[in-house]
């Protein structure tokens, strides 16, 4: 499932791969895909003979700029990867096939100069829209601050799991990272985020850090230290590790260290 660091590789090969391209011809084959009443007129009238000149992202959201400054938003949703002339990231395929399938190209662009871009998504559950909201997002995990943190978690009861993981309060953190981070930090995912204190949330910080820092090193969300299955024991202290519902995710976290 594509977080933060998976949606940061797709958007690095449009930004290698797609910009400054003039536009031929924009591909909709599947209308369900296109959000926020976008239409495929629409996305004709925005996108047909102008290029792309800038590939953003806030949290999972990837934000293209267009050459006549409207946005272009491209989400990959459980397994959606984006492809650039055969070149592909996104989803670590891990759980999803790679096979590439007509059918799961749910959207896509022919360049003047042959060349083509698709968002390719088994499961479907991706999509494009026009001008997206970006206010409803909180700050970017990647360039997270301090007080940032603090802000986010501040006079919430929810579980502190639930607040990394709420999109409007730090965008980017999916199941896997929010469970890596939070083991690093050794704070149990299900206390409530108001009730972490500001020596935990300076460890929680340092823990989303190096979680994005050596996951996106190794690979991928799915390359972290906290094992997902009750036949391993933590890493850190050899304990028997738990799998609990936290704000609705599975989640695995280590009795022993974890407070
Ligand atoms: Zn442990």
């Amino acid at each position: 499932v594509p977080e933060i660091l998976e949606v940061e590789a797709a958007r690095q090969v449009l930004e290698a791969r797609a910009l400054h391209r003039p536009i031929d011809s924009v591909f909709t084959p599947d209308t369900w895909f296109l959000k926020r009443g976008t239409t495929a007129e629409a996305l004709r009238d925005a996108l047909d003979g102008r290029q792309f000149v800038a590939a953003r992202r806030r949290g999972k959201l990837m934000l293209v700029d267009v050459d006549d400054g409207g946005v272009l938003g491209l989400h990959l949703g459980m397994s959606g990867r984006v492809v650039v002339d055969g070149d592909a990231a996104g989803d670590p395929l891990v759980y999803a096939s790679n096979r590439p399938e007509a059918a799961w190209h749910r959207f896509g662009l022919a360049f003047v100069d042959s060349g083509q871009f698709f968002l390719r998504d088994p499961r479907r559950l991706g999509g494009v829209e026009l001008e997206p909201d970006e206010s409803r997002l909180g700050p970017d995990a990647l360039s997270l601050t301090r007080a940032q943190l603090d802000r986010a978690l501040a006079a919430r009861r929810a579980p502190v799991k639930a607040v990394l993981m709420d999109q409007a309060r730090i965008a980017g953190l999916g199941n896997l990272l929010a469970d890596e981070a939070l083991w690093r930090a050794g704070i149990d995912p299900a206390r409530p985020a108001v009730a972490v204190d500001a020596n935990e949330r300076a460890a929680l910080h340092r823990a989303i850090r190096s979680t994005l820092r050596t996951l996106g090193r190794r690979g991928g969300s799915h390359t972290g230290d906290l094992p997902r299955s009750l036949d391993e024991p933590c890493p850190r202290d050899g304990a028997a590790l738990r799998r609990t519902k936290v704000g609705g995710r599975t989640t695995y976290w280590c009795p022993a260290h974890q407070r």
